[in-house]
């Protein structure tokens, strides 16, 4: 923001007509809080160890196959999905013991009927761990990370021979397990739950069966961290890999938006709006705070996934759940869905030694950083609304408290309709409503509450009200 922009900005907000219960000149660039990084979050990134991702890694590696087919054989081969399954839920139940039984570690298994990639009816565990939430009034929020256990080689239905999978998808699951590991060592107010999945390669089975038995249970999923090919690719010889770099995918258009429901995007503007693209941002502003930027940073993509690819966060967005993919920054296809073997003086096959641990740590401080402070922060405000009764250059924003009793404030963000991040924020004190000297005709807003020690909840950005 320019100085010039700064001052006209400082001016403008002195003509508001609520009565503000922060300083008026409070501007900032948004994601930064005006308190200092907290503490308890810094210590959990610290406890983030490329070491120990590595040994999650070699240890899935070790099990040959985790192809979802393999689920017939039984996990005392020490070979298969069962395998897998059964260590992955044997090292949360080690960090809870560590923790003094503070995660509640389940399985979601179901047997999946016949279709496309699933020759016959095919058991599918999902295994996961939960951190259940310490304050009762916002116990009921639920954060999420995901990884897929399974793998696959050259062939989609080959459930016998090699398939590391040490990449795709060792490095996600190594990151949903990591960050049980250290974030198990705090309390949060919300909950966060540890998952790893199945029958992605297949299609996409585990996270569908998990995130609808969410929907059916009405859980209240405010994000979802889907890690998918983190590994931070390390090919000798390639230059074009940058390791400060993690793709954030994110849908712009929520899948489930109704035929009403765009029709209020056409008219708004809102196609880079939905509750994903908030939480891409969200995470980039827990980057600003919480990793050096010429360290490690986000790369945020304004796209669903990658050109003919997909993952499990779309199963969670088709059940209206605000869901992300996070993608190293360049894939080698040679060692992704490879049977291992060398031709022509190249090495196919997806192996650890191609796995960079200390990138997948990076990748695993990130989403530890957001699934930490979303956690910590109050739920975001409700039924948030622009008052468009009447044509007025200003624009009055009216919501309702974040429910559970967290947020000792709001936050008014906005930016221009052609920027991609918010560009300024104005706190309004804890209050429900705000007006602004700016035009809604000219920008997008949006509210967010924060609490005492500045975490913030995600953004809402308003639905017109006449
Ligand atoms: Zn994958």
């Amino acid at each position: 923001m320019s100085i010039l922009k700064i001052l006209l900005t400082g001016i403008a907000v002195l003509m508001v007509t609520v009565p503000f219960a922060v300083a008026l000149f409070s501007q900032q660039p948004a994601g930064l809080p005006d308190t200092a990084p907290d503490p308890q979050i810094a210590a959990a990134m610290r406890d983030v160890s490329g070491a120990q991702i590595q040994q999650t890694i070699e240890k899935l590696v070790s099990f040959i196959t985790r192809q979802t087919l393999s689920s017939d054989m039984p996990a005392s081969s020490g070979k298969g999905a069962n395998a897998a399954a059964a260590w992955i839920q044997s090292e949360f139940e080690r960090y809870s013991k560590e923790c003094g039984g503070c995660l509640e570690v389940k399985t979601d298994e179901f047997t999946q009927e016949p279709g496309p990639r699933i020759p016959k009816p095919t058991k599918i565990t999902n295994v996961y761990a939960v951190l259940r939430g310490t304050d009762p009034a916002n116990a009921g929020r639920i954060v999420l990370v995901t990884g897929h256990y399974d793998s696959r080689n050259s062939d989609t239905n080959n459930a016998t021979d090699p398939a590391p999978g040490a990449n795709d998808d060792g490095s996600g699951t190594a990151v949903s397990l990591e960050c049980a590991r250290v974030l198990s060592k705090q309390h949060f107010p919300a909950t966060i739950i540890f998952l790893t999945v199945a029958g992605e390669e297949q299609g996409l089975y585990g996270s569908a069966h998990f995130a609808k038995m969410a929907k059916a249970q009405g859980w209240n999923i405010e994000a979802v961290l889907n890690n998918d090919i983190v590994g931070g690719d390390r090919t000798p010889g390639d230059t074009m890999q940058d390791p400060h770099l993690v793709r954030v995918f994110s849908e712009g258009i929520p899948s489930t938006a109704d035929e009403k429901q765009l029709k209020t995007i056409r008219g708004l503007g809102g196609e880079n709006d939905g509750p994903s693209r908030q939480l891409a941002r969200y995470i980039a502003s827990v980057s600003t705070e919480y990793l050096p930027p010429a360290t490690f940073q986000p790369l945020v993509v304004f796209r669903r996934d990658r050109y003919l690819r997909g993952g499990d966060h779309f199963s969670f967005n088709e059940q209206g759940y605000a869901a992300v993919r996070f993608t190293e920054f360049r894939e080698n296809y040679n060692h992704q869905h490879q049977n291992v073997r060398a031709e022509n003086g190249i090495e196919y096959g997806d192996l650890p030694k191609f796995v960079d641990f200390d990138y997948t740590a990076n990748v695993a401080r990130l989403n530890a950083a957001t699934l930490a402070s979303l956690a910590l922060a109050p739920a975001p405000p409700a039924n948030v609304r622009l008052l468009t009764k009447e044509l007025q250059n200003d624009s009055t924003i009216a919501w309702d408290p974040s429910p559970g009793g967290l947020a000792t404030g709001y936050e008014v963000l906005w930016r221009d309709t052609a920027a991609s991040d918010w560009q300024h924020t104005q706190g309004v004190g804890n209050v429900t409503r705000a007006t602004l000297p700016v035009s809604k005709d000219n920008v997008v807003f949006a509210v967010r509450g924060f609490d005492a020690k500045g975490h913030r909840s995600l953004a809402v950005v308003p639905l017109p009200e006449r």
